[in-house]
């Protein structure tokens, strides 16, 4: 299919001259032509919408003007854009910018705005309780990183010292786009990892240029880049080349962006292995069943489950900001009635945060500003219910504006039935304003008119059928059927015939049309009017109404942590300054919900401690470690854990190698992926960090395994002294307790009932040998000769004394594929 790019302009119609003078412009989008009820797509365009968007390809024109179309109602605008989003393409709106009525000649259009995946503000194609981040990256000295969510106005950036800190930070955000300086396209390795998350958009260097990122930013916040805290290059670089991708795609003032956070390391760095190591946020599918999301989000509005999200991707490295959430939920989780009441009123809200955006961008309906009304109506309700709250954080939400100077505004100017749309009319209540109460007042008049024109033109003709109706073609007009035509008086002007009878009309029935439709005119005019006055009085007060959408969704996410913590039985964690992890009775949150028999365990670790954990297949080694970082995680985020006690020092960072898997997209083996993410920790973990292993070693030979998992394990502990949980089917590690001070062995029990084995997920210290490698073949279904000749091996194995000593460590490789079943 010829682009459009290619035609010679001659050969096209001045329509599709537009068209071509747009597309060039604007090469990397598909565009959309406003054309009375339709957005038509032309040329390449058009079969690509056709194949994508499943619609028909037609064509306009005659011979070599002959231009491929395809069109979509413009009602159906949100879901079609979604669709193309969603594949990845970028969409740039072309709407009429003159009433095609009043144009002389061709109907001037422009660009409104493009859509991409990262400036998304349709509340339809966005996820209510997930952010939708555009990302840029600018590497100098180390990197720095802008993100910002449109929908909501957040913006921030930071530094980040190297492609792992990038990683990790991306991972974090998870940006559905990311805008890079062209001169970084050649780092392939870096933009193919920027892909994996999202469109990656190059734009010239000039625009991350510190004199022209610095001009874009203090233009727009309309102060010095000292003043926004922006002192380092880079991050004006990051900020100011996304701010300017933003005003260019978004052409729009985006005055709802009111503030940039300069981000230092407040928080624990989650690498993407952790994240998914644990399972925070999504599970190994992608979807967020059986996550430590899914357990906590008892949230009630959209803002609130966005910051949980945030909160549980960013746990608090600060005692001082965890015991102030910590204290908070106390209070909440004491007070059932209090909890109970604000949950209940939250979930009277709307969503604030994106609802502005959508009034910053003109796109907000008047039904979008009664749900604001009845959000403001609701914060003083919530406000009165903190007030005698003690914690520092509640009575600080309390201090929120209710804006009730905007909620009279509101209350006055809307009628409860206002449309979804603002063309339509009907928005605004008697008495709000004098001249569209007229206006009112002469349409109600004008319809008693037409009622009395109607009586008296029925005696004085005698025709008790004759009827005035309107039509959008005719106006208004008078109607008398066939069977009366002999009574129509010869001063009324037959208009048209229809099958039952005559349409008439008449100078004094043309006149009241005049006036009537001439005031409809008026009054959706005025209406049109008083709607953007509305919205310029709703965007006045922009940053209280952020800052209120922020203390609710604060609210919120503290209200969700008391309800899952009574729900679940959770314990307020102690902190100490003490470098211990001590839990009683831990269990795992999601596990749990599974499992109502489920063991708690005892997990003690003093300063630079390492536990040895061994026990079969499936006796729930690794639900233990995974619980601790869990508890870990929870405690540092401010919510209660799923333990009868716990006490910890700050932790700086968890680091997990948990179970191997293949990562094929990156084209690593199973192994490869375990010894990278081994050495990640290695040379990042420190004697504040929290260390999880599960298995090291076990994806090469043996002896191999054996030995790396031994130097691992002695490394650990002589030089990082961090906090570590070792699970090993290796019991010749439970020699390293011999050997070092801080090591501890412990295993999972095991009962054998009558040759049966009971799992009991309970830990216990001391070692043990056995394995129960050949019970759990058993129980995954291997054919019984298998097992039988497994056992009969086992024990010639066994038998031998000296052949146990050299191929015991054979034997346990065998155990350990058999368990992989
Ligand atoms: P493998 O060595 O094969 O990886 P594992 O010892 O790590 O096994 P887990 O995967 O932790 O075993 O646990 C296996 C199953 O046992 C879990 O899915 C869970 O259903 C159950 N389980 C684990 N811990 C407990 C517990 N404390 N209480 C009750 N059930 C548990």
């Amino acid at each position: 299919m010829a682009s459009v790019l290619d035609l010679p302009r001659q050969q096209l119609t001045p329509g599709m001259q537009q068209y071509q003078d747009v597309k060039r412009e604007h090469p990397d989008c598909v565009v959309m032509l406003r054309m009375g009820d339709f957005y038509e797509m032309f040329y390449d365009d058009a079969v690509l919408a056709a194949r994508e968007l499943e619609i028909t390809l037609t064509a306009r024109g005659q011979g070599d003007k002959r231009a491929p179309l395809a069109g979509i109602p413009f009602h159906a605008l949100e879901n079609y854009l979604g669709r193309l989003i969603r594949k990845g393409y970028k969409v740039a709106l072309v709407e009429q910018l003159e009433d095609p009525k009043k144009a002389k000649g061709l109907v001037k259009r422009g660009v409104t705005r493009i859509i991409t995946p990262g400036t998304i503000i349709e509340q339809g194609l966005l996820t209510e309780k997930e952010n939708n981040y555009l990302a840029s990256v600018v590497a100098r000295e180390g990197y720095a990183l802008a993100v910002c969510d449109v929908s909501t106005g957040e913006f921030c950036t930071l530094m980040l010292e190297n492609s792992i800190a990038l990683h990790n930070e991306i991972a974090r955000y998870h940006p559905s786009e990311i805008v890079i300086p062209e001169s970084l396209q050649v780092n392939a390795e870096l933009v193919s990892a920027l892909k994996s998350f999202g469109l990656v958009n190059a734009r010239a260097d000039y625009f991350f240029s510190q004199d022209k990122a610095g001009e874009v930013l203090q233009q727009h916040f309309r102060t010095s880049l000292a003043a926004l805290g922006l002192e380092k290059s880079e991050n004006i670089a990051a900020a100011g080349g996304l701010l300017h991708y933003l005003l260019e795609t978004q052409k729009n003032s985006l005055a709802h962006l009111q503030k940039i956070t300069v981000q230092s390391r407040e928080t624990m760095i989650l690498d993407q292995s952790t994240l998914r190591n644990l399972e925070l946020l999504r599970n190994r599918e992608g979807d967020s069943k059986g996550t430590l999301l899914m357990v906590l989000d008892q949230t009630q509005t959209s803002g609130g489950g966005r910051l949980l999200r945030q909160w549980i991707k960013a746990p608090l490295l600060n005692v001082a900001r965890i015991q102030e959430r910590l204290q908070a939920v106390e209070e909440l989780f004491g007070n059932v009635i209090l909890s109970e009441e604000l949950r209940d009123l939250l979930k009277q809200t709307h969503d604030l945060e994106r609802l502005l955006a959508r009034v910053h961008y003109g796109t907000a309906n008047p039904k979008d500003l009664l749900v604001l009304k009845s959000t403001l109506e609701v914060l003083p309700k919530v406000v009165e219910k903190l007030q005698a709250c003690r914690s520092n954080l509640l009575p600080s939400i309390a201090r929120l504006d209710c804006l009730p100077e905007l909620y009279r505004e509101l209350q006055q100017a809307l009628r409860a039935d206002a449309p979804l749309t603002v063309r339509e009319g009907g928005i605004f209540n008697a008495g709000y304003q004098p001249e569209l109460d007229t206006l009112q007042q002469l349409s109600t008049n004008s319809q008693q008119y037409l009622q009395q024109l109607e009586q008296q033109e029925r005696s004085k003709t005698g025709i008790a059928a004759l009827k005035i109706s309107y039509t959008n073609v005719f106006g208004y007009f008078i109607e008398v059927t066939k069977k009366n035509l002999s009574l129509v008086p010869a001063h009324y002007i037959r208009k048209q015939t229809t099958a039952n009878g005559e349409r008439y009309i008449t100078p004094e029935l043309k006149a009241e049309e005049e006036k009537i439709l001439g005031a409809q005119e008026r009054q959706a005019e005025l209406e049109f009017q008083l709607f953007q006055q509305l919205l310029q009085k709703v965007m006045a007060p922009t940053p209280a109404i952020q800052d209120a959408a922020a203390k609710i969704a604060v609210l919120d996410v503290l209200l969700a942590f008391a309800t899952v913590a009574r729900q679940n039985r959770y314990v307020r964690p102690r902190f100490t300054d003490e470098k211990i992890l001590s839990i009683t009775r831990g269990r795992h949150p999601v596990v749990e919900q599974l499992q109502p028999q489920f063991v708690g365990n005892e997990v003690m670790l003093a300063d630079g401690e390492m536990m040895i954990i061994t026990g079969p297949n499936m006796s729930g080694k690794s639900t233990c470690m995974r619980q601790t970082a869990l508890i870990v995680l929870l405690a540092q985020m401010g919510s209660f854990v799923p333990a009868d006690s716990c006490t910890l020092g700050i932790v700086d960072r968890v680091f997990t190698r948990v179970g191997a898997y293949d990562d094929l997209s990156s084209g690593q083996s199973t192994f490869m992926v375990e010894m990278n993410e081994t050495a990640a920790i290695l040379n990042n973990a420190t004697e504040r960090s929290l260390v999880i292993l599960d298995e090291i070693g076990r994806g090469t030979s043996t002896f191999d395994g054996v030995s790396i998992a031994w130097s691992v394990a002695e490394h650990i502990h002589n030089q990082i002294k961090a906090k570590t949980l070792f699970a090993t089917h290796y019991h010749v590690l439970n020699k390293l307790a011999e050997n070092f001070s801080r090591v501890k062995n412990y295993h999972v029990a095991v009962k054998e009932v009558n040759k049966e084995v009971v799992f009991l997920h309970r830990l216990v210290e001391g070692g043990t040998d056995a394995s129960y490698g050949i019970h759990v073949a058993e129980l995954a279904g291997l054919p019984s000769e298998v097992v039988t000749r497994a056992k009969e091996v086992l024990s010639v194995l066994e038998k031998d004394d000296e052949m146990v000593r050299r191929m015991k460590a054979k034997r346990l490789e065998v155990q350990k594929g058999l368990g992989e079943f």
